[in-house]
């Protein structure tokens, strides 16, 4: 049996970022670029000033004061959006807004509140330094300049600064496409009546809500009875638009494990337990081809808390290498555990646990919530983090330091 880290390792190793595709700017958030960002202007792209004021000649405002004021003609009233065809000669001035293009001529702006306002004529207060407050053409962005590498997480910041250099489309990796598909017989749709043996079906809405959290684009099949034929059919007829495809369910030893039974005579799936717990049955693959040609395909176990570890350790950090993210994996963090635990030997345990800051030194506490048992899904719901117990690991005393590892939407 492969270790969980020897299997994660097998299955990136089958996994590539998906190559760049071109988006419209507002689609981008969240994606990593496929390219270099070059700048094809300058940003400013002319000097402009940085408040409203007056453009003026700094021999004509020269020991400026309230006492002794500058008085200069106003030759021009320029907004934001208007070029100036002026030229600031001595003795005159023009009134300018932020933003605008200072006209020729001007050594300095004086902000306004250092003038009496005039439009005419303006008394100028206080002698300003020489290039006060005009921002210089190039100063934030030069023609050329690298401004963002290859594999830049397009965040709210770099989405705007694309826009101002005026980019409407960029070349991405893509979010992949995931679609969550669950097996059993026994599942019924939340909303519609539960008949006798029967449960409400909840892995498709929270594999597909981890995959969002992951970054990718999630789509929920409705769940398909424990029949080869017809959950071959949906996952082929999935296949056109996934390129990722996760299964839950039908993959332990029952008699009526199909997602195995039918995938397996594929021979491009393969199935094998791994030493952790919970999650033992895991089946990793591709559908329609090989590695490269074909989906990607996650089959995972059906018990609700087992499948959400297996999400968590294997195909959150698949989803990330097709985004080209780095690290794939969760950080590994520390804490100190306040009860004592028990693990089985021999596999990596992911106990759910309550992770909580300390004061300002130390590590934070982490407390075990709920039982080991994988069905217990209350128990997931409140919790916030896993308690990561090494294989040769059987019991764990309260006050030692254990690792934990974040889940949900922490990063
Ligand atoms: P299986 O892996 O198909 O043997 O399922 C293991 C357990 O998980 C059984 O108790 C199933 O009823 C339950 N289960 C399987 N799939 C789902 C699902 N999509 N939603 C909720 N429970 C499920
Ligand atoms: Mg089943």
């Amino acid at each position: 049996m492969r270790s969980v880290e020897e299997y994660l390792a097998h299955v990136l190793g089958q996994l590539a970022p998906m190559p760049g595709f071109d988006v419209p700017l507002a689609e981008a958030q969240g994606c990593l670029l496929a390219n270099d960002v070059v700048a094809p202007l300058d940003l400013p792209p002319w000097d402009n000033s940085s408040m409203d004021g007056y453009a003026v000649r700094m021999a004509d405002v020269t020991g400026a004061s309230p006492e002794f004021p500058a008085e200069l003609d106003v030759i021009d009233d320029i907004a934001a959006g208007y070029v100036s065809g002026r030229v600031i000669k001595p003795g005159t001035c023009a009134r300018i807004m932020t933003g605008a293009p200072v006209p020729e001529g001007t050594e300095a702006i004086v902000a306004v509140e250092q003038t009496d306002r005039g439009t005419r004529r303006v008394k100028i207060l206080a002698e300003p330094a020489e290039g006060q407050y005009i921002r210089a053409r190039g100063s934030d962005v030069a023609t050329g300049q690298h401004l963002l590498p290859a594999g830049t997480e397009l965040g709210s910041a770099q989405i705007g600064m694309l826009a101002a250099i005026g980019i409407a489309r960029v070349e991405v990796h893509p979010r992949p496409r995931v679609v969550v598909i669950s097996t059993g017989s026994e599942l019924v749709e939340a909303g519609s009546p539960l008949g006798p043996g029967q449960i409400y079906e909840s892995n498709s809405y929270m594999l597909a809500a981890a995959a969002r959290e992951a970054g990718a684009v999630a789509y929920r099949v409705g769940m398909v009875h424990d029949d080869e034929q017809a959950v071959l059919a949906v996952v082929e007829e999935q296949t056109t638009r996934a390129d990722l495809i996760i299964t839950s369910g039908g993959v332990s030893a029952g008699a009526y494990d199909v997602v195995k039974g039918v995938l397996s005579q594929l021979g491009t799936v393969e199935f094998e337990g791994i030493k952790m717990n919970p999650g033992k049955p895991q089946g990793f693959g591709f559908i329609g081809g090989d590695f490269s040609s074909g989906t990607p395909i996650f089959t995972l176990p059906g018990n609700p808390v087992s499948s959400y570890v297996s999400f968590e350790v294997f195909v959150r950090p698949a989803i990330r290498r097709l985004r080209g993210v780095t690290p794939e994996r969760r950080a590994i963090s520390q804490a100190t555990i306040s009860a004592d635990l028990t693990s089985p030997g021999g596999k990596t345990q992911f106990a759910r646990g309550w992770v909580v800051p300390s004061g300002a030194y130390g590590l934070p506490e982490v407390k075990p919530v709920g039982g080991a048992s994988s069905h217990l899904l209350a128990g997931l719901a409140q919790s916030n983090c896993f308690i990561v117990v090494p294989e040769d690991v059987t019991e764990i005393k309260a006050g030692e330091q254990v690792d934990i590892m974040r889940f949900g939407a922490a990063s």
